[in-house]
């Protein structure tokens, strides 16, 4: 067949949550949209701040064409990559400058761009990543030539087992990709797992005489519940890549802003950025969005109202650990990772949807027997679907 088939197998294959996604749209089509408990989208419920709805309007009323809607550098507009590394500096105290961020299309082109970056041409290079894991990095990995390496968690807690971490490192070992918060678990690895994590990289980079990336997967850093710290991760390693994103904690997914920050004290960190760059061009990218990124630079403090998140978190938890389902106080992200009641997660997915509950499967992400609830929904939806998460415990109860 003269075509890809690589790229063939990716769009044809159905994912678990586009045809989740399909039947939920069907279905509220036959008994109506409030009857449906769809729980399998993280796209986020809560609107974006007014701000940035009045920054938008203002920059159209009062800006030139070219600033909004024509092409910036390939690194993003000098002004704004300024405002965004002195907000970074003013938080974490990392003397990074303008001339380390680089503005991308969301977390999902960061972590492409970084990848493609550090991962050499023809190689055996391989990338660690901590399970439960967002399933694109997958494709991310392969597509920039690497080969996908997955660390086991500590069972309950769901931090990162260090010793299984170490076994999992050898010579190829390219890069690590963190999240935290975490996509699908909603854990927020502790400073001592940090800690313990880039001991071992520093370690394992000396044995190997090389260095080993950490690309810090960061969509959810803002979306905490606890006052919980969510350690930055330059702090405690020189050659990370900060992979950022204005999707969920502006709520702009659809808009497709976010940006790499290189740690200033990378080593050859200056040409890694240039990689970076060459990495963009390389995929196409161009540029990201000029209006947004014009509105990120005039609302780099505001925030999403994460209230709602927390409602939805503590509502769920509460009920759903009281009629018997097994899962850890997520601390960030909008997700609870639930055991299933049945060892075949699959299973537990139909059979919930039976109930009208849509959750998502989870041995994609690299853990079997879970699902993922995305509480980013109305508080009604969570409300109204608790009847039907117990009726669903207690069938299993018979
Ligand atoms: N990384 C994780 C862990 C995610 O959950 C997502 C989106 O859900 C992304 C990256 C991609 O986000 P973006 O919309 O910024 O590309």
């Amino acid at each position: 067949m003269g075509f890809n088939q690589k790229m063939y197998g990716l769009g044809s294959k159905r994912s678990i949550i586009r045809e989740i996604f399909e039947y939920s749209k069907a279905r509220a089509k036959e008994i109506g949209a409030d009857k449906v408990f769809d729980f399998s989208l993280g796209n986020p419920s809560v609107p974006a701040p007014k701000e940035v709805n009045e920054t938008i309007n203002e920059l159209l009323a009062t800006q030139s064409s070219v600033l909004l809607h024509g092409y910036t550098s390939a690194q993003g507009d000098a002004g704004v990559r300024k405002t965004i590394a002195d907000n970074i500096n003013e938080r974490f105290n990392v003397g990074i400058t303008p001339n380390h961020i680089y503005m991308t299309c969301g977390a999902a082109a960061s972590l492409s761009i970084c990848l493609k970056a550090v991962i050499e041409e023809n190689s055996q290079d391989e990338v660690v990543v901590f399970a439960p894991f967002f399933t694109e990095y997958r494709v991310f990995i392969e597509n920039a030539g690497g080969k996908i390496v997955v660390s086991q968690p500590l069972e309950k807690t769901f931090q990162v087992d260090i010793k299984d971490f170490e076994s999992r490192i050898n010579e190829n070992t390219k890069a690590v990709i963190v999240n935290s918060p975490n996509n699908p678990s909603g854990v927020v690895y502790s400073e001592d797992t940090v800690k313990a994590l880039c001991e071992v990289l520093k370690k394992k980079s000396e044995e190997y005489g090389k260095v080993i990336y950490l690309i810090a997967d960061e969509p959810y850093r803002e979306l905490v519940y606890t006052g919980v710290n969510v350690p930055y991760l330059m702090n405690y390693y020189d050659n990370t890549l900060v992979c950022y994103s204005y999707s969920k904690s502006l709520s702009l997914p659809g808009e497709r802003i976010g940006y790499i920050a290189v740690c200033p004290t990378m080593e050859q960190g200056n040409d890694i950025y240039l990689a970076v760059c060459g990495a963009g061009r390389s995929l196409g990218y161009v540029c990201a969005p000029s209006l947004f990124q014009q509105v990120i630079a005039r609302c780099i403090s505001a925030k999403v109202n994460i209230e709602a998140y927390k409602e939805n978190r503590d509502l769920l938890y509460d009920n759903l650990t009281e009629y018997g389902y097994e899962c850890v106080k997520p601390d960030g992200a909008f997700y609870l990772f639930v055991k299933a009641l049945e060892s075949d997660a699959y299973k537990f997915y139909e059979k919930a949807k039976s109930h009208e509950i849509l959750v998502v499967p989870c041995d994609d992400f690299g853990v079997s027997g879970y699902v993922r609830i995305a509480y980013c929904t109305s508080k009604e939806t969570v409300v109204n679907a608790l009847p039907a998460f117990k009726e669903l415990a207690e069938e299993y109860k018979k």
